[in-house]
């Protein structure tokens, strides 16, 4: 029978490259936690745009941002200032504890910037020789789409055919810290780091890794650069998931729920001695920095902290977790998250239970094959956790 869902998605998969495997729903209107299809039918999201609608699906406030500054100004280019940058770059630079912001589009594109500020600051600040400048990152890293981000990969088909990557990249296992220390030279400018692995599984690395990467780091005059793209603005419980080991990173690389779901905005923050490494003529964007992206994520970081997202983050995600405990199956390897962010890993492929829980009006995605991710919008209820906790328990039981 043809419904309008099948017919847009024939559409989608006539025109469209094929460079995703989406679960078979059209989404025509979402509010909160709920996303409606065009036949009127309800679901539940448990992705959350991988933590980019952190503060639920068109939260009013963000709107209205939204709707008042498109009356105004919507671009500008940094040809010329624009009356949002200012008080952006002020509101970001507060919540980081940190001097300056670097304003792009997608999480990418920040990644892109934070590796070119680190070689420009080896180069410039601790005297890497030219062109010798090495960067540590990890196995099963996720930063993005790009050469600079695929380079960095240690997935081979996020690779495969777009070679030659970038040189002066160095993969070790996450959470290795001998692995760190034997990695670094004197050209390494950064480690680069997830602090959780979002696309990997939701995987966290052993307790104090993080403090004591930060630590040889330091030792070694190294940049500490933390990817929380995913990970980060309240998803895991805390504003910033390197909160969970006390860290204050060189460098943040934010994204996703910066712009709220609603509007494409991500940066790179850090203090003078490492993001002044860049000059007019550097580096840019046509559309970094722009009123409409500054207004919304000013609204968006407004929701985060007047709603306490990251209290209820961590609160509901410890109820959620301990509710996926009770599911006794032998299918279910693993259970775990930090925050509402949550992954599931099973002893089989998980796209047949996604799918499942799809008929269930619940929607989730698997990432790695085996892994089922839970990480819906920050502002769901113990009710609609409930809900959720119940065709869960359906499904896997
Ligand atoms: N870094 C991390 C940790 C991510 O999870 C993602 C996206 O999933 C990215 C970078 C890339 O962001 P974008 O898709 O906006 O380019």
């Amino acid at each position: 029978m043809s419904t309008k869902t099948s017919s847009l998605i024939e559409q989608t998969q006539k025109y469209g490259a094929n460079n995703y495997h989406p679960l078979p729903i059209v989404i025509a209107k979402a509010e909160g936690v709920w996303v409606e299809d065009p036949e009127g039918n309800k679901y539940m999201d448990m992705l959350s745009a991988y933590s980019a609608v952190n503060q639920g699906h068109r939260h009013p406030k963000i709107i209205q941002a939204l709707k008042d500054q498109a009356d105004r100004v919507t671009l500008t280019s940094r040809a010329f200032h624009n009356d949002q940058l200012g008080p952006w770059y002020e509101k970001i630079c507060k919540l980081t504890n940190k001097e300056m912001a670097l304003p792009m589009n997608t999480g990418a594109e920040a990644v892109e910037t934070a590796v070119k500020a680190a070689r420009r600051w080896a180069y410039d600040v601790k005297g890497v020789a030219e062109n010798q400048a090495e960067i540590i990152a990890c196995i099963g890293n996720f930063h993005g789409r790009t050469m600079t981000a695929v380079s960095l990969s240690s997935e081979e088909e996020y690779k495969r055919g777009f070679g030659p990557m970038l040189p002066g990249i160095k993969l070790i296992p996450y959470g290795d810290l001998e692995a760190l220390k034997e990695a670094i030279t004197p050209n390494t400018a950064a480690f680069l780091i997830e602090p959780i692995q979002g696309e990997a599984g939701i995987v966290i690395p052993p307790e104090g890794f993080m403090k004591e990467a930060f630590d040889v780091c330091k030792d070694n005059n190294v940049l500490f650069i933390a990817d929380e793209i995913q990970a980060g603005l309240a998803r895991s419980g805390k504003m910033f998931a390197c909160e969970w080991e006390d860290i204050e990173p060189d460098m943040y690389i934010l994204g996703k729920a910066l712009g709220g779901g609603v509007f494409p905005i991500s940066c790179v923050v850090a203090d003078h001695d490492v993001l002044g490494v860049f000059n007019p003529g550097s580096h840019g964007s046509t559309f970094g920095g722009n009123p409409m992206a500054c207004a919304v994520s000013i609204a968006s970081l407004d929701v985060l902290i007047d709603e306490k997202l990251a209290d209820r983050s961590l609160e509901l995600g410890e109820y959620f977790v301990g509710k996926l405990r009770e599911i006794d199956n032998p299918i279910i390897k693993e259970i775990r998250g930090r925050g509402l962010f949550i992954g599931v890993e099973l002893t089989e492929p998980a796209r047949k239970y996604c799918e499942e829980l799809k008929e269930e009006s619940l929607l989730c995605k698997e990432t790695h094959d085996t892994v089922i991710r839970f990480a819906p919008p920050l502002v769901i209820s113990q009710e609609e956790l409930d809900w959720a906790i119940e065709r869960i328990k359906k499904v896997l039981s």
